[in-house]
């Protein structure tokens, strides 16, 4: 065991403020990443503040990671010290079970989260990466690709898995139209590979000043979603939408935009229920899903995919003395489009 500098919060009203944890010491499939940069989920939020219930004090959140091994265990295969490696939202599974088999590791009933789950080898709960160094199992760590920057590419390991998976997941190609709800981390993302893959994308914010952003971003028209006239000329129009919002929000007003066996995905995840209409549905026999993340392989495929597009998140990078302000300003919608934390911060404390 060692010791490593990090950022916790010790209840759901607490700051997050610097404190010490305890990293394992390393076991022959295990990686040690010293973390360079990591961004700031929604979701890291929502753990703090135990707006989803189940968080478990003190917490340290972080799982968007990126850095470079330090060391590695016996029987690593894929990486030596000194590789750029990056880590998502999950560090083990079982990988025996039926979805871990077919690569759908987010699904199985023993996943570990990177921060806040059961960790089986030092007690408490694994810690995740607002800190300088972190070990896992190398088949949870993710190459990559050397042509990106660094920072940008942190976002990519949640906001970037997340938005990829059900763009492909419900066949989003060229000649399809998508709708995007919330410009945000994860939305923003879902912009740039709606746009890769060749398909009008037609973004919904509530932030007018964000329309001249989402144009670049690759969106083809932006709707400010409390238009209700806006709204109504793409009534029954979208094959696809995508809904990253992360507050509770009328779902209905984007259920009717969809057309005959339409689907909507949600990504976000809000505290509070949303009401369903059954005609919003039933109408034109739509569909209403979630996607949680995305397996490791194709969050590899996705990396690499990133790599060969020179795709990567618009950040603000912050230090980590930061983070408290970062999370206020998310809860405002301020934020262009991803903080992330410059870890070398964190060092000087
Ligand atoms: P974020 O950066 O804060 O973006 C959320 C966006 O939603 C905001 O920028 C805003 O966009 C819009 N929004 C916020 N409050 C709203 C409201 N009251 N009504 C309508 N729109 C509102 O958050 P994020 O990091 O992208 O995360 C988004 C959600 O996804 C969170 O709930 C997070 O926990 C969840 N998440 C889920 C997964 C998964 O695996 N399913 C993974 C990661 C995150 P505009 O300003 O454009 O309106
Ligand atoms: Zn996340």
């Amino acid at each position: 065991m060692y010791n490593t500098k990090a950022y916790a919060a010790a209840s759901a009203t607490s700051p997050l403020a610097s404190t010490q944890i305890k990293r394992r010491d390393l076991i022959e499939h295990d990686v040690q990443i010293e973390i360079l940069f990591c961004g700031i989920c929604h979701s890291d939020l929502h753990s703090v503040r135990n707006e989803w219930g189940g968080t478990v004090y003190p917490i340290v959140p972080g799982h968007e990671i990126v850095g470079r091994v330090t060391e590695v265990g016996s029987a690593v295969t894929k990486y030596k010290p000194g590789d750029l490696a990056a880590i998502g939202c999950m560090v083990d599974s079982d990988l025996t079970c039926p979805h871990c088999k077919a690569g759908l590791e987010q699904f199985c009933q023993n996943t570990i989260l990177t921060y806040n789950s059961p960790d089986k080898h030092l007690g408490g709960v694994t810690y995740g990466g607002y800190s300088n160094s972190i070990v896992a199992d190398e088949r949870f760590v993710l190459r990559v690709p050397d042509n990106l920057d660094l920072a940008g590419v942190a976002p990519l390991l949640c906001a970037g898995i997340t938005t990829y998976s059900p763009l492909r997941h419900w066949g989003v190609s060229e000649g399809k139209k998508v709708g995007v709800v919330g410009l945000g981390g994860l939305g923003h993302m879902a912009v740039k590979f709606a746009h890769a893959f060749g398909t009008h994308v037609v973004v919904f914010t509530t932030s007018p000043d964000k329309t001249e952003d989402a144009l670049r971003l690759g969106a083809d028209e932006v709707v400010v979603s409390r238009n209700a006239d806006e709204m109504q000329k793409h009534a029954g129009s979208f094959d696809f939408i995508l809904d990253t919002v992360s507050a509770k929000h009328d779902i209905n007003a984007y259920l009717n935009l969809l057309r005959l066996d339409g689907n909507i995905t949600l990504v976000g995840a809000p505290e509070k229920p949303l009401d369903v209409a059954a005609f919003s549905l039933i109408m034109a026999r739509r569909s209403l899903s979630g996607s949680s993340i995305g397996g490791i392989a194709e969050t590899q495929e996705m990396l690499d995919f990133c790599g060969e597009h020179s795709i990567t998140a618009d950040v603000e990078v912050v230090p980590i003395q930061k983070v408290n302000e970062a999370y206020d300003r998310l809860l405002k919608s301020d934020v262009k489009y991803r903080f992330v934390i410059d870890m070398a911060s964190l060092k000087s404390e």
